[in-house]
């Protein structure tokens, strides 16, 4: 089929969550007609509770505006970009500090009303059930609780295990804050190179930790959460409910690991692994946990090297549903085998309301450009759009969902001296402005509304 044919096309989105509706509204502000199927009212999640589009299943907030973090600067980008979801947010804000929370309803009718009232978008109650259904170019936005009966199919058309029902995801930590006075680089037995960095534990440090996990607190699973998890990446609190030593004989286990200072095995070691390639970020080997948020930050800076450790990211334990992206999806988020299958939102492997919300803006100007023949480059990698899209499409080892952070960012020409935030900020802006104004990409009427600063 022409490029010309294809741009007299219907586009099909699937859910009308906050990826989809994003995705639907950018397309027809671009000019397109839009189909978009939403099973709810008729069939439900375990977590919805209304036939709203962008309905928000738990918390009401969309992450942070404060300035210099990685979530702000995501809504800075998504603001140029016109994000009706954002606007949305802001209209509907009500007073949470720092973070950009809503009222719920009048957030997800205001964004219903934008849909509904919007000629070029019809909106369907429809569970779609199979990708036969649909027309294309079509995009699949059915979040974290997609039906069951897509989901299969989906499974069918990845085949094998590409698609992930949880995730397990451990903390990453800003390799700048890790004290290596007390730290040390090595691989297991020496083999390979010194890739990893350990951090030994005594006896006394080491039972003391292991007493603050049995005490520290967890998130409780919503009741369709409660599935048996995998043996092979338990959370580090149920690894520490089997026995005190549990922990020493598994993620922990010190064989292998001499402390070149005191050239004797440490009692335990906790593994970090390096996270990207350019070295500014570890993840803790085997830490996947549900503990809480500030019980994380707690208790994992008991561990030697890591008091003062800046967390980029924190560990978490979820119902999910995601594609191994790298390996199944084209760069622009398409599936390899139908590259007019394009696919947004949570099952992309993005994570979170906001970071799902920009992948169904980014595939919305994917599918414009291809139908009007326009070329659009990815946005800069420096860029938190082009951070987290080269987070979920660049191959690794062992894919899991991640969030917008400073951590998916190149490193920065500089000393540790300098206010990296801010320096992350500043050349983000400038990249990102570089690259929309080359790209041509619409203005938008609602630019710069007050953010906080510092
Ligand atoms: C229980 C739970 C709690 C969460 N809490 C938070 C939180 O507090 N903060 C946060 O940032 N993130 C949270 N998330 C993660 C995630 O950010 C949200 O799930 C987010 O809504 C994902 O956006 P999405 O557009 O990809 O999917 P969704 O917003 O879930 O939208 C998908 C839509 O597709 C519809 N759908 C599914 N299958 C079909 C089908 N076959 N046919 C037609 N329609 C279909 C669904 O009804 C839904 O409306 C949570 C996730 C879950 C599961």
């Amino acid at each position: 089929m022409s490029q010309t044919e294809y741009s007299t096309k219907t586009i099909h989105i699937v859910g009308a969550g906050l990826a989809g509706t994003e995705c639907a509204l950018k397309l027809a502000d671009l000019g397109h007609n839009v189909i978009l199927y939403e099973m709810r009212p008729q069939v439900s999640t375990p977590a919805h509770r209304t036939s709203h589009c962008a309905e928000l299943v738990c918390s009401n907030s969309l992450g942070s505006l404060l300035e210099p973090t990685a979530p702000a600067q995501l809504k800075w980008e998504m603001e140029k970009l016109g994000s009706q979801v954002l606007k949305c947010a802001i209209d509907a804000r009500v007073p949470a500090g720092q973070a950009l929370s809503v009222d719920r309803e009048i957030f997800s009718r205001s964004l219903t009303k934008l849909v509904d009232e919007n000629p070029r978008i019809k909106r369907v109650s429809k569970v779609i059930e199979s990708l036969d259904e649909i027309g294309r170019p079509a995009v699949i936005a059915t979040g974290p609780l997609t039906h069951p009966s897509l989901s299969k199919c989906l499974q069918e058309h990845f085949g094998g295990d590409f698609l992930y029902f949880f995730d397990a995801i451990a903390p990453i930590i800003d390799t700048d804050s890790i004290n290596m006075d007390i730290c040390f680089k090595k691989s297991r037995y020496d083999k390979g190179g010194a890739d990893y960095i350990n951090c030994p534990l005594d006896k006394e440090q080491y039972f003391e930790f292991v007493e603050e996990i049995k005490s520290a607190q967890v998130v409780v699973p919503k009741d369709f959460e409660n599935t048996p998890y995998f043996e092979s990446c338990l959370p580090i609190e149920v690894i520490v409910s089997r026995g005190p030593l549990t922990l020493a004989f598994g993620p922990c286990k010190p064989k292998g690991l001499r402390d070149p200072r005191t050239g004797r095995d440490p009692f335990a070691v906790v593994q970090l692994r390096q996270e990207n390639k350019f070295g500014t970020a570890y993840n803790m080997v085997g830490f996947q946990t549900k503990m809480t948020y500030p019980e994380q930050k707690r208790v994992f800076k008991m561990i030697p090297g890591l008091e003062n450790a800046d967390f980029l990211k924190l560990g978490s334990i979820h119902r999910n549903l995601f594609i191994n992206t790298p390996q199944l999806l084209t760069p622009k988020l398409s599936s390899k085998t139908d590259p007019l299958l394009f696919f947004a939102g949570q099952i992309t492997g993005v994570e979170g309301y906001f970071e799902s919300t920009t992948t169904g803006m980014l595939v919305a100007l994917t599918i414009d450009s291809f139908l009007k023949d326009l070329k659009i480059q990815r946005p800069p990698q420096t860029s938190a759009l082009g951070a987290l899209l080269n987070a979920i499409t660049e191959s690794k080892e062992n894919f899991q969902p991640t969030n917008i952070n400073w951590g998916l960012f190149p490193p920065l020409p500089m000393t540790k001296k300098v206010d990296k935030k801010a320096a992350h900020t500043l050349r983000a802006r400038e990249d990102f402005t570089r690259w929309h104004s080359d790209n041509s990409l619409k203005q938008h009427p609602f630019l710069d509304f007050c953010y906080f600063s510092q």
